[in-house]
C-alpha cells in the first residue's frame, strides 16, 4: 500500500480590514464583539464590500505558487447552520475561484500540485464555558483567508510537514500571513487514504484509483499534522489488513490522547447549496494587474536556495537555516556584501547573531551589517581574536555601537606588541617552575596550560597562536 495525502490549508491575511467591511482584521486578543459592524454581524441589508488588498494578497500567493489567473472569479456563498457564522452562509468561492492549478517545490525537489487557491471569509469563534454555556464572538468572522487546496501528491506524514513548512515559509516571506499555528493564523485539515502499491488506472486515463479518503482536523502546529496522519496512516492500514472497510468521514485530532476521533460522516458539496453570491459582482483580474502583482514578488525561498547553492557554496544545512526567515536572509546578503566570505558570515550569524536575537525575541536584527562585517574582518586581520570578537559583537548587538569604538574603549585589541608579549611570556614562566621543569622533562602538552596562563594575564587579548610561539621559544632558550 501506498500512502496518498493532499492539504487544505487556511491562511489568515494580514490585511488591516476584514474580507467585506472595514472592521479591522486585528482581532487577536481583542474583547469579544469590539470588532464588528452590520455586515460582519450579518444583519439583514447590509451589503458586502470587496477589500482589494485582500484580493492582491491572494493575487500574490497564488502567483507565487505558479497558478494560472482566470480572468474572473465568483464568490459563493457556502450555506450551513452554526453560531458562528451569522449570515447563515460563507461567503467563499467554488466552482470559479482565483487561481487554479499551480504547484509548490519542497527543498527534498519534490513537486507538489496545487489545485486551486481561492478567497474566503473567516467565521467566528466559540467559546465553551465551564458551566455548559457557549459565548459567541465574531471578532474573528468576516477576516479574509485564502484557501490553497494540493492535489493528493504527498505520500507520507513527513513529506506533508515540510510542504506545510516550506508553504509557511513563502506566505511570510511574501508578507501576506503570520504563519503562527497555534493562533491560528495558518490552519490545516488533512485528506489521508491508502492505495495499492501500483496505482491502477481508472476510466479516465489521467486518474489513478485512489483510496477511501478520510478528513482530519484540529491539528494546530507542524508536529500535530505529521503525528495526526501517522497515526491515521497506522490506523487505516490495520483496518484493511484486519480485512474491515474504512468509510470516508472527517476525523478530529486529539492532541492529549494523541488519536484521531471520529468526528462527522461524509459531506458532499450538495450539502453546501452553494451558489454565486447576488451581492458581489465578478471578480476581474486583467492582464495588467496580474503582471504588477508578478513584478512585486520577492525572490522565494526555493529560489535563494537554488541560488545560494550557485553564488555562496554553503552547505545545505546554513541555507536552510539562513533562508528560513526573509530578514535573516538580507541581512546575511548585506554582510557578505560588505564582507566577501559567505561561509565566515554564516558561522558567525548560526552561532552568534541568531542566538543573541533569539534572545532578545524580535525578528529584526539591531547589529547594523556593517558591523557585523567589520567584527569579522577584525578577526581575519588579527586585529581581535575570536574569544573578543564574540564580545565586542553581543556589545555591538546591545547598545549599537560600531565595533572599533567598542575595541577602543574596552582596549581590547590584541597584544601584538612583540616587547609586551615577550614581557607577559616570562613572567608567566618565572610564576610557574614546575610547567617549565616539566616541559624539560619532555612534556611538551604543559605547553597549553602555559598558553592558557597567558590568556588569563592578557584578559584574553594575546594572539593565541603567537604566544604558543613565543613560549615555545623562550622555552628552548631557558
Ligand atoms: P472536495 O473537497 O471538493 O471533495 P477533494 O475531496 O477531491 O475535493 O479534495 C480535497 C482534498 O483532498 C484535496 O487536497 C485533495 O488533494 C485531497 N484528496 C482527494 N482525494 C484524496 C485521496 N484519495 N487521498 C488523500 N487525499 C485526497
Ligand atoms: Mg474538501
Ligand atoms: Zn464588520
Amino acid at each position: 500500500m501506498r500512502t496518498v495525502i493532499g492539504l487544505e490549508v487556511h491562511a489568515q491575511l494580514l490585511t488591516q480590514t476584514k474580507l467585506f467591511c472595514s472592521c479591522s482584521a486585528d482581532y487577536f486578543g481583542a474583547p469579544p464583539n469590539t470588532h464588528t459592524c452590520p455586515v460582519c454581524l450579518g444583519m439583514p441589508g447590509a451589503l458586502p464590500v470587496l477589500n482589494e488588498r485582500a484580493v492582491e494578497y491572494a493575487l500574490k500567493a497564488a502567483l507565487a505558487l505558479h497558478c494560472e489567473i482566470p480572468r474572473r472569479s465568483l464568490f459563493a456563498r457556502k450555506n450551513y447552520f452554526y453560531p458562528d457564522l451569522p449570515k447563515g452562509y460563507q461567503i467563499s468561492q467554488y466552482d470559479e475561484p482565483l487561481a487554479v492549478r499551480g504547484y509548490l517545490d519542497l527543498p527534498t525537489g519534490k513537486r507538489v500540485r496545487i489545485r486551486r487557491v481561492h478567497l474566503e471569509e473567516d467565521a467566528g469563534k466559540l467559546l465553551h464555558t465551564e458551566d455548559g454555556v457557549t459565548l459567541v464572538d465574531l471578532n474573528r468572522a468576516g477576516v479574509p483567508l485564502i484557501e490553497i487546496v494540493s492535489e493528493p501528491d504527498l505520500s507520507s506524514p513527513k513529506e506533508a510537514r515540510l510542504y506545510m513548512e516550506e508553504l509557511r515559509r513563502v506566505l511570510r516571506y511574501l508578507g501576506i500571513c503570520s504563519g503562527d499555528m497555534e493562533e491560528g493564523s495558518l490552519r490545516c485539515d488533512a485528506n489521508i487514504s491508502l492505495a495499492p502499491a501500483e496505482p491502477a488506472k481508472t476510466s479516465r486515463p489521467d486518474e489513478v484509483w485512489l483510496g477511501t479518503k478520510i478528513e482530519i482536523k484540529n491539528m494546530n502546529s507542524f508536529r500535530a499534522i505529521e503525528e495526526a496522519l501517522k497515526f491515521e496512516e497506522h490506523r487505516q492500514r490495520e483496518v484493511l489488513a484486519r480485512g474491515g472497510t474504512l468509510i470516508q468521514e472527517t476525523r478530529l485530532w486529539n492532541e492529549k490522547t494523541e488519536q484521531t476521533e471520529p468526528m462527522r460522516g461524509k459531506e458532499e458539496s450538495e450539502d453546501y447549496r452553494y451558489f454565486p453570491d447576488p451581492d458581489l459582482v465578478p471578480l476581474e483580474i486583467d492582464d495588467a494587474w496580474r503582471e504588477r502583482v508578478k513584478k512585486s514578488l520577492p525572490e522565494l525561498p526555493a529560489q535563494k536556495r537554488v541560488r545560494w547553492a550557485h553564488e555562496y557554496k554553503l552547505p545545505e544545512y546554513d541555507i536552510a537555516v539562513l533562508t528560513e526567515e526573509r530578514p535573516i536572509a538580507e541581512y546575511f546578503e548585506s554582510v557578505v556584501k560588505l564582507y566577501n566570505n559567505p561561509k565566515d558570515v554564516s558561522n558567525w550569524m548560526m552561532s552568534e547573531v541568531l542566538k543573541l536575537l533569539k534572545e532578545t525575541q524580535t525578528t529584526e536584527i539591531p547589529l547594523k551589517p556593517e558591523h557585523c562585517a567589520r567584527v569579522l574582518q577584525m578577526v581575519s586581520s588579527g586585529q581581535i581574536n575570536r574569544t573578543v570578537a564574540k564580545e565586542v559583537l553581543e556589545e555591538s548587538f546591545k547598545t549599537g555601537k560600531a565595533p572599533d569604538e567598542i575595541v577602543q574603549e574596552k582596549g581590547l585589541s590584541q597584544i601584538s606588541d612583540e616587547s609586551a608579549l615577550a614581557e607577559i611570556v616570562m613572567k608567566v614562566l618565572a610564576e610557574n617552575p614546575k610547567a617549565v621543569a616539566d616541559f624539560k622533562s619532555g612534556k611538551e602538552a604543559v605547553i597549553s596550560f602555559l598558553q592558557g596562563q597567558v590568556m588569563k594575564v592578557t584578559g584574553g587579548k594575546a594572539d593565541p597562536k603567537r604566544t604558543r610561539d613565543m613560549l615555545l621559544r623562550k622555552l628552548r632558550e631557558l
